[in-house]
């Protein structure tokens, strides 16, 4: 039996830096420098820098490693993110109906021994019309007038409403490194790696860099990004693609200013559907983050470009657009032998609803929980690991599939064929053939596998105008009443929201100051 001593990270983007903090600060708790984790960063490559959106699972993690909220907020430039704004997804720009919808990070309100209101909901309890995110929760209310989800008096990470944050990757990156480094005992190598060498057992005996030469560990984390150098190049572990089901394969990011320095700051990313695929528009505390996520089967990277600029009018002009590729798909075994890939070096997920860090957050969670005291002890931890990721993976691609494929846009090829039968995997045809009868349920879920709660799949089923016929249920429902009472109350609760929460710029600059 080997004690499990020292892990090197390779890599030191969002993942490499959130896994290097999570685990020396938890593998360490109670003896520092147990394990002694290390991080070796290319001076040479950079990082894909356009992860700027989160999951609210992200305050946990940053509380967890101990980051101050001001701190961070300072040093990555964030703000704060309430939900995400779809627009156009249903139908196209132009055609009568709802144009828009939201999708809040808060839970349906649900008032204890009060009645679920879903189901209400559906049944024409709520006001007329009233969509279903703005009728069981204040917190669409509050985002789209402006509000921040916390007051300054509120704790670290803590506030009223459910929320993330929005930031620039490449500072957040930065910020965690200083943590790791001076709080957390990660020792960083500016080195760029050249190759790996297998051990007899097939693992990996050592990485050999350009400036430090070998470098060597017990257990070697894969954080180089779509390069995939060790997991992919070295231990050829194979990669499960997913472009039959999410078409989008390419992205232009660019940064653009606000129209004036005190604009007003959204604390939800917005997302716009094009003719190919959608738009994000981010906002900073300095600047705005966009980018057009399209499908080169269904556009050419010119006429996305022409689509994008006209997206961002004056705000693009003389701005240089970055193009990027990529492949959405996983790698079904992303641990073998000591060998373990975090990031996308371990698979990618169009970033629609921000699922990137969050699969960091995750992966780090778990390396960091099943990760064997001896060295011994690797390979079941391998295959739980593996089989709670890959899960993870199928579940997020239905519930993006879900946004796609329930639009009724036919103006262009591309959602047409988002419609195809062909194109839609069956566990997520079947949810959809329940859901048709009776409304999603937590039953149809298992927790501990989803990424995303019931409440998500409803917010973004009836925000997409999904029909759930409750009628023949009707008789199962007797609390109609109380149900309207419910939805005047929260009415009447997102007024006083309103007066007891800050404007959104104003609480980033409040805290920055207070740093
Ligand atoms: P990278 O950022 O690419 O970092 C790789 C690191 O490996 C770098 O430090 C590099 O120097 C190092 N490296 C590479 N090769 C070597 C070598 N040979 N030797 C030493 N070091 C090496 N996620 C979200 O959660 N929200 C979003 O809004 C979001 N938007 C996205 C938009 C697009 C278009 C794309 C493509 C992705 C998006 N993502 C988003 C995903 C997100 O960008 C990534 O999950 C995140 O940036 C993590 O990247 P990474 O650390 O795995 O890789």
């Amino acid at each position: 039996m080997a004690r499990l001593k020292n892990v090197l990270i390779v890599g030191g983007g969002t993942a490499g830096w959130l896994t290097a903090c999570y685990l020396a600060k938890a593998v360490n708790a109670v003896d520092p420098r147990s394990v002694q984790v290390h991080l070796v960063e290319s001076p040479d490559i950079g990082l894909l820098g356009v992860g700027e959106a989160t999951f609210p699972s992200i305050r946990g993690t940053l509380a967890a490693i101990g980051l101050d909220e001001r701190r961070f907020l300072v040093g990555a430039t964030a703000t704060y993110k309430q939900g995400i704004h779809y627009r156009h997804w249903v139908r196209p720009p132009g055609a009568p109906g709802a144009d828009h919808f939201f999708h809040p990070f808060n839970a349906p309100s649900q008032r204890p021994g009060g009645p679920e209101l879903l189901p209400y909901w559906l049944l024409g309890a709520a006001p007329h019309g009233m969509p279903f995110a703005d009728a069981v929760s204040m917190q669409t209310t509050v985002a789209e007038h402006g509000r921040g989800p916390k007051r300054t008096r509120d704790g670290d990470y803590q506030g009223p409403m459910n929320h993330a944050f929005h930031f620039d990757a490449a500072c957040f990156a930065r910020v965690l490194a200083e943590h790791g480094q001076q709080a957390l005992g990660v020792v960083r190598h500016a080195a760029t790696v050249e190759r790996a060498e297998r051990d007899a057992r097939g693992g990996i005996a050592r990485v050999v860099t350009k400036e430090e030469g070998e470098l060597t560990a017990d257990l070697y984390v894969d954080c180089t990004g779509l390069r995939g150098l060790l997991v992919g190049q070295v231990m050829q572990s194979p990669f499960r693609r997913r472009a039959d089901v999410l078409f989008a394969d390419r992205a232009i990011a660019m940064q653009v200013p606000y129209d004036t320095p005190d604009a007003p700051i959204p604390s939800y990313t917005i997302s716009t559907a094009q003719e190919a695929g959608w738009i994000w528009d981010i906002g900073l505390q300095r600047r705005r983050g966009t980018g057009y996520v399209y499908a080169s089967r269904h556009t050419c990277d010119d006429r996305a470009e022409a689509v994008f600029r006209q997206y961002l009018g004056k705000a693009g002009e003389g701005g240089n657009a970055t193009h990027l590729q990529f492949e959405t798909g996983y790698r079904p075994e992303p641990w073998r032998k000591n060998c373990v890939a975090i990031g996308l070096a371990g698979g990618f997920v169009e970033p629609l609803e921000s699922t990137g860090i969050a699969l960091i957050e995750l992966a780090s969670y778990l390396l960091t929980h099943l990760l064997p005291g001896d060295t011994d002890g690797m390979d079941g931890a391998a295959r739980h690991f593996n089989e709670m990721m890959g899960a993870r993976y199928e579940r997020i691609i239905d519930f993006i599939k879900m946004h796609y494929c329930l639009s009724q846009r036919r103006d262009s090829a591309f959602w047409i064929d988002n419609r195809d039968l062909a194109s839609i995997p069956d566990t997520l045809r079947d949810k959809l053939a329940k859901w048709k009868h009776r409304p999603p349920h937590r039953l149809d879920f298992i927790t501990d596998l989803e990424m995303f709660m019931p409440c998500s799949w409803q917010y973004i089923l009836y925000g997409m105008e999904f029909q759930t016929d409750l009628a023949p249920m009707r008789s199962a429902f007797p609390h109609m009443d109380a149900a309207r009472e419910e939805f005047a109350m929260i009415q009447r609760a997102a007024g006083r929201a309103l007066e007891d929460l800050p404007d959104h710029r104003a609480i980033i600059e409040q805290l920055c100051r207070e740093y």
